[in-house]
């Protein structure tokens, strides 16, 4: 018997006996807020219990919170997971994002104390990046950290902060060095988010909805000691963020794509019917193109997965799948809008069914997607320069 064998069965045996009823199939995933109310006590349950074995930062090692897997084990993991329709025990920006970014440029003491709370989903992360007058440019940020002792001493402006009035924690970019290069004069720094020098302002949407906020820091403070890498070389640690950040929605994106492939087929199916003819060929080409499209996406982010397992930290080419995968995220929406028909553009009211009225939201959030976390043209410049070699 082999070892990876022998993991299957005993993640299998684990998972079985461990995984509560209330988490198996589509639901509510933990992000570590404690000020978002849970639908049902079991996605806290299995939160608790996967950090516990290390499974909710499988590949981390056990002193940082994780289990030590090796890649391949990850994806019996994964399969295992799926095979019972097991929701992930915790998605958010601490594992997804700054985790890794500690990983990478963190301090022995920063990532013994750090690590093991996101491994655990103590608290949710917000990303404090953009600002008014600084998108695209990052680099033109003018949020200031002024070193007043042991702390530092922040003022200045964030907007568009996702989940910013659901988190505990921010990990951000400020301004350090006011006289250097504009790249050089910034630092890259985690602080909490309830302390007295910090106001969050959602904003509202057409829909009603408040997804993100204005930040506002007026003599904020931040320990010393959550400064990650080095004081004005945060540019660097802040861009390796931007590449997890890349990577990871794309694993999302992909993940949730197996979920829907039958779907799609189905929807097809019911909407359209099988009638042969024009219409249904149309349809039918349209279903096997996304179709192709999400099996390649799926098995290059596998791949992604497993390179990113082996130590191996996602570099520029994490642009291409940010670029790739939201467009295909459109398109995905768009086409289960159209093979609904008028049902597909359904806000409110009993004419229409719950997946319809999602599906509605799906597809105009969807086109946000090729905005946030760098816009599909500032990747296209990465993957010009970057990847390609060209000039400026
Ligand atoms: C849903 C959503 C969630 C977000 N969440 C967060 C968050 O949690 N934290 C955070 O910090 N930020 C967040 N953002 C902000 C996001 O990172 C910015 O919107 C994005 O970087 C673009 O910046 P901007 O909106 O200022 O647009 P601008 O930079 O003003 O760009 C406007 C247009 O010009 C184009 N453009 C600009 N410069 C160039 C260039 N050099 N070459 C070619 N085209 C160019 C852009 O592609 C875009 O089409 C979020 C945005 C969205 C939509």
């Amino acid at each position: 018997m082999t070892a990876l064998y022998e993991f299957r069965e005993e993640a299998r045996a684990w998972l079985k006996e461990h995984c509560p009823d209330g988490v198996r199939g589509p639901g509510q995933v933990h992000t570590g807020s404690t000020k978002i109310s849970l639908s049902h006590p079991d996605v806290s349950v299995w939160l608790d219990r996967m950090a516990e074995k290390g499974w909710t930062v499988p590949t981390w090692a056990p002193e940082y919170g994780g289990a030590g897997l090796t890649s391949n084990e990850y994806v019996v993991l994964l399969e295992e997971m799926k095979a019972i329709g097991a929701r992930p025990p915790l998605i958010n920006r601490g594992t997804q994002m700054v985790g890794p970014t500690i990983l990478e440029f963190g301090s022995e003491e920063q990532k013994r104390r750090l690590l093991p709370m996101i491994a655990r989903g103590e608290g949710a992360w917000c990303q404090g990046y953009s600002e008014p007058g600084a998108g695209s440019d990052l680099a033109s940020l003018r949020t200031s950290a002024v070193l007043d002792g042991d702390r530092l001493v922040i003022n200045g402006q964030k907007i568009w902060t996702s989940d910013g009035h659901t988190s505990e924690w921010m990990f951000m970019l400020v301004r350090t060095d006011q006289a250097a290069p504009k790249h050089d004069g910034i630092s890259f720094l985690v602080l909490p988010m309830d302390q007295p020098g910090i106001e969050v302002r959602p904003i509202q949407l057409i829909s009603g909805h408040s997804p993100f906020c204005e930040t506002f820091f007026d003599d904020a403070v931040a320990d010393k000691r959550d400064l990650i890498g080095e004081m004005n070389r945060g540019w660097t640690v802040g861009k390796r963020l931007l590449q997890h950040e890349r990577s990871g929605m794309e694993m999302l994106v992909s993940q949730s794509t197996e979920r829907k492939q039958t779907t799609m087929v189905d929807i097809a199916r019911k909407y359209v019917g099988p009638e042969t003819g024009q219409l249904d060929l149309l349809v039918r080409n349209q279903v096997t193109d996304y179709e192709m499209k999400a099996r390649s996406l799926q098995l290059t982010s596998r791949r992604m997965v497993e390179e990113a397992s082996d130590g191996r930290t996602p570099g520029p080419v994490t642009s291409i799948m940010k670029l790739v995968s939201t467009e295909y995220e459109k398109m995905q929406a768009e086409l289960l809008t159209s093979l609904r028909g008028t049902q597909g553009y359904g806000w409110e009211g009993d004419a229409f069914s719950t997946p319809e009225i999602d599906g509605t939201r799906r597809w105009l959030s969807s086109r946000a997607a090729s905005i946030y976390s760098g816009s599909n043209e500032i990747q296209q410049n990465i993957i010009a320069k970057r990847v390609l070699g060209l000039p400026d």
